[in-house]
């Protein structure tokens, strides 16, 4: 979809000031700017200043943070630019409804999952970075992009991956496909050492640049649970066709393996701008200021079969998918209430997954959800009895 009047690309970032939202303008930037881009909406949560400015800078038509303590702030930040402003959950949904035809979905969280889906049923083209619209509505979301009539392009790094390699003409030949998993900064320390690690370690991831949840989702592989949840529904496989493999250089994004024995593999070096710009660009390929893979300095790609006994989210992941049900839900939504937990210190790192196990069990019997009210309610479930878990686990430490 463009302006018409003058061919511009209009765009939209839902959640423009985290890690994601900050690499797209640098692409948009690269790509030409305000030359060749309108910036239809861009949305924030706290981080005013830097909306803002973003807004400013890339002459954004509306502005939104979903916090409403803060509008008056982005009111007067923005005061007398022209810009509009809104604030909260409605003005999300405003910033996703705007006419704009490639909306990039970028917010943190089952708080992105309403207005990625409102974008969706307008038929917006949608570059997904929030892998939860596909963990916790799974089905639903797919169907509701198809309704639309908009393109699915997977920023995920590993879908973005499998994405470019896998060959539409030759799916009935898929056998498999393989995430890349880097094994974060606790790949090679101990259970007992992993039982006493902070946030502030386990955000230090060795290889990607990342927001603070995403990054600590690595440390433990919930983030690898969520990309396996995520690619049975976005390449339509079974659970057994998903296979992780630990690649700690997280030089090859991913791969997909075919029936005659052939892996294809997308390699690069790690940097979102990447899957961004072929979000971006697709079915182009754009020119990208981003560092070139160096092979004669690769001196080696290593491989490692992940370790599900220190990692049980890859585990759970499993459970979740073969349980069906309303389980992804449920599994994100104790996941974000045990993360929050840790970062707050109240639970150790490996409770994070046993606090979700225990959720996943207590409600193994809620059937899959058949509207976005089913999946706001297991989600709502599952934070209800995660925050009894962590309140029993912080009581007992
Ligand atoms: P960040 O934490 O860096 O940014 C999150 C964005 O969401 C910010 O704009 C933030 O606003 C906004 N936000 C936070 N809370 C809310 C809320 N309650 N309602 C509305 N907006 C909110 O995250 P990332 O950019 O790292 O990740 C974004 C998504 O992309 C996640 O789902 C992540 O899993 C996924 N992803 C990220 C990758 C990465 O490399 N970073 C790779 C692949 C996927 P503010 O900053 O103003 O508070």
């Amino acid at each position: 979809m463009t302006s018409g009047a003058n061919d511009k690309r209009r765009l939209t970032i839902l959640g423009s000031t985290g890690s994601i939202g900050t690499n797209t303008l640098d692409v948009v930037r690269q790509l030409g700017g305000r030359d060749r881009f309108e910036i239809a909406a861009l949305t924030g949560n706290g981080n005013i200043d830097l909306l803002a400015e973003q807004a400013k800078s890339f002459g954004a038509e509306l502005a939104v943070t979903a916090d409403e303590g803060q509008y008056e702030i982005l009111k007067a930040a923005l005061a007398g630019t022209g810009i509009e402003i809104a604030a909260g959950r409605n003005g999300l949904i405003e910033a996703a409804e705007r006419n704009a035809g490639w909306v990039m979905a970028a917010i943190v969280g089952t708080a992105g999952l309403a207005p990625t889906l409102a974008a969706a049923r307008r038929g917006a083209d949608i570059a997904l970075a929030n892998k939860e619209c596909l963990v916790s509505a799974g089905d639903l979301f797919i169907s509701a992009v198809a309704e639309g009539g908009g393109k699915l392009l997977p920023v995920d790094s590993e879908h973005n991956a499998i994405y470019q390699v896998l060959e539409e003409h030759q799916r009935h030949a898929v056998e498999r496909i393989i995430l890349t998993a880097s094994g974060g900064p606790f790949r090679t320390s101990t259970l007992a050492e992993m039982r006493d690690v902070t946030a502030a370690t386990a955000r230090a991831h060795p290889n990607w640049s990342m927001g603070l949840k995403i990054s600590i989702d690595s440390a433990s592989m919930f983030n690898k649970a969520l990309e396996m949840i995520e690619a049975k529904h976005l390449f339509r496989m079974r659970p057994d066709q998903i296979e992780v493999i630990v690649h700690p250089q997280s030089i090859i994004h991913s791969m997909v393996g075919y029936s005659d024995g052939s892996v294809l593999a997308q390699l690069g070096c790690p940097d979102m701008r990447t899957a961004i710009g072929y979000a971006l660009s697709h079915p182009a390929r754009p020119q990208l200021d981003v560092q070139r893979l160096d092979f004669a300095k690769l001196s080696r790609l290593d491989f490692e079969a992940p370790d599900e006994e220190r990692f049980p989210a890859l585990r759970l992941a499993r459970l979740a998918m073969e349980r069906g049900g309303a389980q992804g839900a449920i599994l994100n939504g104790a996941k974000e209430v045990a993360l929050e937990a840790f970062i707050g210190g109240h639970v150790g790192f490996l409770q994070m997954a046993e606090i979700t196990e225990a959720v996943m069990d207590a409600l193994s019997h809620m059937p899959a959800a058949t509207t976005m009210d089913d999946v706001f309610l297991a989600d709502e479930e599952a934070r209800r009895i995660a925050r009894q878990r962590v309140e029993q686990t912080a009581a007992a430490a």
